[in-house]
């Protein structure tokens, strides 16, 4: 009797088993994925212990360079510009929250928790944020973007209760067990009248049926628990949230969900984690052939979204008075 990690249902059953870890490979061991009748959820069973799960991260786990102070080149440059245009979704997503706060008077106050480089604080460009992360190279690319960096985790940090306006976690919450402790962390951070943006993959997503346990959304194993926009909204309900909008388009990581499904080997942070020494040529030819990848993705990770299975979801929510 496994009990499934969101609903508690004790009915799981095992959806697929001997899952490798596709798209990083940072360990030869396979895993087990649970799928809930009750919820639909599937999750990592056994989930790995916290010692073992740190070694399955490789030392970058985000898109960017390892250190901005090495990249000033024209590649470089290209990719931020890729990068930020991409980000479009995220930050009018967010920026709708942050407009309706600044009519209400709010002081505005922006955490990221797991904030990479920091892009998406940049390319939102309100002063003062402030990004969370557990990688140091990250961190000092935080910084030198003119943000705080933190180092820590949700329940271990140097940040005041109550005091964001606004708490965004992308692509966060698929990471962490239980992930009702996240949420009521991120709750105290909040300011009264404030707010989160959390985004996750979309288990019920066109891709994520088509590539089944080897979907990259999927993650295998440290994406932990898999969610739908049914099972992420139950789950908020529960933790005491109302949602206030949702959506399932992301220019950013739809159609790199799907390039990275079709393509493991070339997705840039996964080939970075296997990295002996500088990338060179061979590796600008694997970025632009991957961004090519990602491009033909487009058009049909847009039929997935216009058909409201978009291979993320995104919601906005508010603590329930
Ligand atoms: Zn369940």
């Amino acid at each position: 009797m496994v009990a499934c990690p969101l609903c508690t249902n004790e009915g799981t059953r095992q959806r697929w088993a001997g899952v490798p870890d596709r798209l990083f490979r940072m360990t030869t061991k396979r895993f087990d994925l649970n799928a809930c009748p009750a919820c639909g959820t599937t999750f990592v069973h056994p989930a790995p212990a916290a010692d073992e799960l740190a070694a399955l991260y490789p030392e970058q786990y985000w898109v960017g360079p390892p250190d901005r102070e090495a990249e000033a080149g024209l590649m470089a440059r290209l990719l931020e510009r890729y990068r930020r245009f991409v980000l479009r979704d995220h930050v009018r997503f967010v920026r709708r929250v942050i407009d309706d706060q600044r009519r209400a008077g709010a002081q505005i106050a922006v955490l990221d928790v797991g904030c990479g480089d920091g892009s998406f604080l940049d390319a939102l460009g309100e002063r003062g944020g402030v990004g969370m992360d557990l990688s140091e190279p990250a961190l000092r690319a935080v910084e030198r973007r003119g943000f705080r960096g933190v180092r820590g985790t949700l329940d271990d940090c140097p940040l005041e209760p109550g005091s964001f306006s606004l708490v965004t976690a992308f692509h966060f919450l698929e990471h962490v067990r239980p992930p009702e402790v996240a949420l009521a962390a991120m709750r105290r951070l909040l300011a009264p009248g404030g707010e989160l943006v959390l985004q996750v993959p979309n288990r019920r997503s066109v891709q994520a049926i088509l590539f089944g346990a080897g979907w990259a959304g999927h993650d295998v194993p440290r994406h932990l628990i898999n969610y739908s926009p049914e099972t992420l909204r139950a789950l908020l309900e529960r933790s005491g949230f109302e949602i206030v909008a949702e959506t399932k388009r992301s220019l950013r990581d739809n159609p790199a969900l799907l390039a990275a499904s079709l393509a493991p080997r070339l997705y840039p942070p996964a080939r970075m984690a296997h990295l002996q020494g500088p990338d060179g040529l061979g590796g600008a030819i694997c970025n632009v052939l991957f961004l090519g990848v990602t491009l033909a993705c487009m058009p049909l990770s847009w039929i997935e979204q216009c058909i409201g299975r978009g291979a993320s979801v995104m919601v906005r929510a508010r603590p329930r008075a």
